[in-house]
């Protein structure tokens, strides 16, 4: 398939979801102007727009739509970014024209590929890219236990979270990994509102005999936000049964939600004792450490190499792990696949840091590290000697690692400098310290206010 063939059909769907008059006000003109294949079952397109301001508006208002409309035609994950270009189609070398990256001739994985997309499964949302931190050690664990032994481990396995935290990518994990295992299993992952959506057009079309065969002779039935069913009767009924018919023939229910069954209004009381007889797991935010791990993996899968003190700065100033995705995105188009010129100069450039979420930044060209020695110094009410020296009761050996950790995230100084600035001290030393406080950063209100006030008092020296 061309890059316009593709969004030939991307189009396609995405003109039956909006109003036509929105659609001609806003995709008329597009085309791709680059696409580049990633490692791992994704890739990269660049869509053209005439104006910035038609490529502002796409962004705003049709990202997700535009994202799920390609993922949905090739069967992998889209990043992608908005550019103004008049619709002439160059042929640039650096990128490769086709859709399909190598792994797709091979017999084997096209096969995998072709279950998965019968199972509706996403590929590349596994338990191996999937970061492991304390807010969802339970949830991963209890994914894999599930997976390895469908239908009896935890049935049904129910996991709740806000926005962003890892449900959907769990739960396809379990699938893939199922599939993977054995692919003679019936397996279907489907939305909440896709499946009110099927009942719905089922109902109404009298072809419910359909839907019942294939739905209920599941080996594994994944719904996801199964929240959505809530409220509508005929839906959670039919649900009802399906859930029931396919537990009593051994089969594996997966669900998530945004909140615990007890706080879904309007879901019927016989659901929610279903819901509640299996294991109920929520998965928490991830704390910073977590959103570097997954920062350094989701590079990775885009072809980027990260630099460790760059996924800290990411994920230190953006919450969202698909923020995070958008913002890997931004940087892929800055560097063009190269990743050598990732640095946290670019990175803090590319955060308009110090503009950032109202939190102050530092502005590493004009701080001397000596000024946030002394801004430490003074905010802990501790002399410079005592503060660089050997003393480590906790009063000062705090404000040793926060000033370690400001040298090194704040100002990108090399391991070896902070270290020496810092009386003298090994780099595992200062390592320790970043890591501990990058840690705790996420964690602790009172150091998170003592590292702002520190960094307000540097700027407003400033
Ligand atoms: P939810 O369904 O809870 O809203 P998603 O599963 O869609 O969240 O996760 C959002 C993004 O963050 C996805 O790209 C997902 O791969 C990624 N993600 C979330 N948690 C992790 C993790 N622990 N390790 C790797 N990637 C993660
Ligand atoms: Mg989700």
């Amino acid at each position: 398939m061309d890059t316009q063939k593709l969004w030939q059909e991307a189009l396609q769907i995405i003109r039956v979801s909006i109003s036509q008059a929105n659609y001609s006000t806003w995709f008329s003109k597009t085309h791709i102007t680059t696409l580049k294949v990633l490692p791992n079952n994704r890739q990269f397109v660049e869509i053209g727009c005439s104006s910035s301001f038609i490529a502002d508006g796409l962004e705003k208002r049709y990202f997700s739509l535009i994202q799920d409309s390609l993922n949905q035609v090739t069967q992998i994950t889209n990043d992608i970014s908005f550019i103004v270009s008049q619709l002439t189609i160059e042929s640039n070398s650096n990128f490769l024209p086709p859709l399909f990256s190598e792994s797709y001739n091979d017999a084997h994985s096209a096969n995998i590929l072709e279950l998965l997309k019968r199972a509706r499964i996403r590929p590349g949302f596994t338990f191996e890219n999937f970061a492991v931190s304390s807010s969802n050690q339970m949830a991963w664990a209890a994914a894999e236990a599930v997976s390895k032994n469908l239908g009896n481990a935890y049935n049904p396995l129910f996991l709740w979270g806000g926005v962003g935290v890892g449900k959907t990518h769990l739960m396809l994990s379990i699938g893939n990994k199922a599939l993977s295992k054995n692919p003679d299993l019936k397996v279907l992952y489907c939305m909440g509102e896709e499946f009110t959506t099927e009942i719905v057009e089922a109902i109404r079309n009298k072809s419910t005999q359909n839907f019942k065969k294939r739905y209920r002779n599941l080996d594994l039935l994944m719904v996801d936000d199964v929240q959505f069913i809530a409220g509508k009767e005929k839906v959670q009924e039919e649900f009802f049964h399906t859930f029931n018919t396919i537990q009593r023939e051994g089969g594996q229910v997966v669900l998530t939600s945004d909140r615990p069954p007890t706080e879904i209004q309007k879901l019927e009381e016989r659901l929610r004792s279903r819901f509640e007889a299996g294991l109920i797991i929520d998965i928490s935010p991830p704390d910073l450490e977590l959103r570097a791990a997954i920062a350094l993996i989701k590079a990775e899968e885009r072809g980027l190499q990260l630099p460790m003190d760059v996924a800290h700065i990411i994920a230190s100033n953006i919450e969202g792990l698909r923020r995070i995705e958008g913002f890997l995105t931004r940087i892929l188009t800055e560097v063009q696949g190269d990743s050598s010129l990732i640095t946290a100069e670019l990175v803090n450039r590319l955060l308009g840091r110090s503009a950032n979420e109202g939190e102050p930044g530092l502005n590493r060209r004009a701080m001397a590290p000596q000024d946030v020695v002394d801004a430490v110094a003074n905010y802990f009410s501790l002399g410079r000697r005592k503060l660089l020296g050997d003393g480590r009761a906790r009063p000062i050996a705090l404000p040793r690692q926060v000033l370690m950790y400001l040298l090194r995230v704040e100002l990108g100084l090399p391991l070896q400098e902070v270290g020496h600035i810092v009386g003298g001290r090994d780099h595992t030393t200062v390592m320790y310290a970043v890591e501990k406080i990058s840690k705790n950063i996420s964690t602790d209100p009172s150091l998170r206010e003592d590292i702002l006030g520190i960094k307000r008092t540097i700027s407003g020296q400033m």
